[in-house]
């Protein structure tokens, strides 16, 4: 006995701890606006038609065999053709090495192992702020971090000339983490004519690309629009990673499907790369699991599943864009004396609403409604039927 005494409780997840005080809660009131997962106007998950017929398609024909160490091939030939468009040079030159992972976090966690093993001597730069979890993916990985300008707090937008100026500062040969769209926790991506110059500037600087991608086609409700940042750098010539997660837009949260992706020189390469990949998810986990990666490739691969998965996408994407509008009307008709034009001009699932700590504990303690003490509002807990309550409260903390 005694082999664990020295191990404390570890800190709580900032994000998952919201949901277990919210359903602590008993308050017929409460509101939970710090969910990371889309939630219909009736505050209810999900699960898309197009996922829906997958399964009826799938039913008693799915063999639960292993899959490959990297996956479902075929899946990943769909995700990436999602990814980097039909007609993309990189793939008729095969010239992408990808394999399935375990959602967005896995892709992630795939890349920073890969980059630690063959550039071990290199950092990562990270965007202030982040998804917390961007930060324990690298510490682990063991690639030392550093960060770059972001978000700016006054105007609640992007802090475009820091972020150049660290992008120009930072030593020849860096490798950077961006967002593909729809960042996390702000909202705020850069614009077309934004990424171009970052594009260039990575070019000029001869900086390294890994774009998580977690949220295509869920900030404009088209997926080739999100993949704008990635199209516009495949175009410049750049050598890119990609994460791709299918957890918000197909709503397969637990299914733990996606998908990373390194551009190569050749093909040569390419199989060489795909290779230490799957060496690196063997010892981990040895296979990823089978049933979603079928879901994905069936829709995908669908030209009618396809279809209506699209047009679902944007039914979610069209909803928060619409609950941001009411929030910010609401917050107007109060009288609220601040600008609350960030709600409308943010993207993706989240709002960066710019609250203090102290606010949020009061939104909580005075109104039961959840969410990190950063100020994001998940748009997706935002319904007809809660955004007044929540306009009311957010009005009467920030008075
Ligand atoms: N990256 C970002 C920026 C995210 O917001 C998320 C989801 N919260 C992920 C990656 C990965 O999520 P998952 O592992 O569920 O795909």
């Amino acid at each position: 006995s005694g082999w664990w005494k020295a191990v404390e409780p570890a800190p709580k997840d900032p994000i998952l701890g919201v949901t277990e005080a919210f359903l602590a809660d008993t308050d017929p009131n409460k509101v939970n606006v710090g969910v990371g997962a889309y939630r219909d106007d009736q505050g209810k998950p999900v699960v898309l038609q197009s996922v829906r017929e997958a399964e009826r398609r799938i039913l008693g024909k799915e063999n639960m065999e292993y899959l490959p160490m990297g996956g479902s091939v075929k899946m990943v030939e769909e995700s990436i053709k999602l990814a980097y468009g039909e007609n993309a040079d990189v793939l008729k030159d095969k010239r992408v090495a990808a394999v399935q992972a375990l959602s967005g976090t896995g892709a992630c966690r795939l890349f920073a192992e890969f980059q630690k093993r063959f550039r071990p001597e290199s950092q990562i730069y990270i965007p202030v702020p982040t998804w917390a979890n961007h930060h324990n993916i690298w510490r682990d990985a063991n690639v030392p971090q550093r960060t770059f300008h972001y978000y700016h707090p006054e105007t609640r937008g992007l802090d475009f000339a820091s972020l150049m100026d660290d992008v120009k500062n930072a030593p020849n040969g860096s490798f950077f983490l961006l967002h593909a769209c729809a960042h996390n926790p702000t909202g705020v991506d850069p614009t077309e004519e934004q990424w171009k110059e970052i594009s260039y500037q990575f070019k000029v600087k001869n900086h390294y690309p890994f774009f998580d991608m977690a949220y295509q086609g869920f900030a404009s409700g088209d997926t080739d629009r999100d993949a704008k940042a990635i199209r516009i750098f495949l175009e410049d010539g750049h050598q890119i990673a990609c994460a791709q997660s299918f957890a918000k837009n197909m709503g397969l949260y637990g299914q733990r499907v996606g998908c990373l992706s390194v551009i190569c020189d050749d093909a040569k390469q390419a199989v060489a790369v795909k290779s230490q990949l799957q060496q690196i998810a063997r010892p981990m986990y040895s296979n990823p699991p089978v049933h979603g990666a079928l879901l994905v490739y069936s829709i995908l691969s669908d030209p009618d599943l396809k279809a209506l998965w699209h047009k679902e996408v944007k039914v979610m994407a069209d909803r928060i864009i619409g609950m941001r509008e009411a929030l910010r009307g609401n917050l107007e008709n109060l009288g609220s004396p601040l600008s609350w034009n960030h709600v409308t001009d943010q993207i993706g699932m989240f709002c960066y609403s710019g609250m203090t700590p102290e606010q949020v504990d009061r939104l909580t303690s005075e109104f039961h409604i959840y969410l990190t003490r950063n100020g994001r509002i998940s748009m997706a807990g935002v319904t007809t039927g809660n955004v007044e309550y929540l306009a009311n409260a957010i009005h009467e903390v920030t008075k």
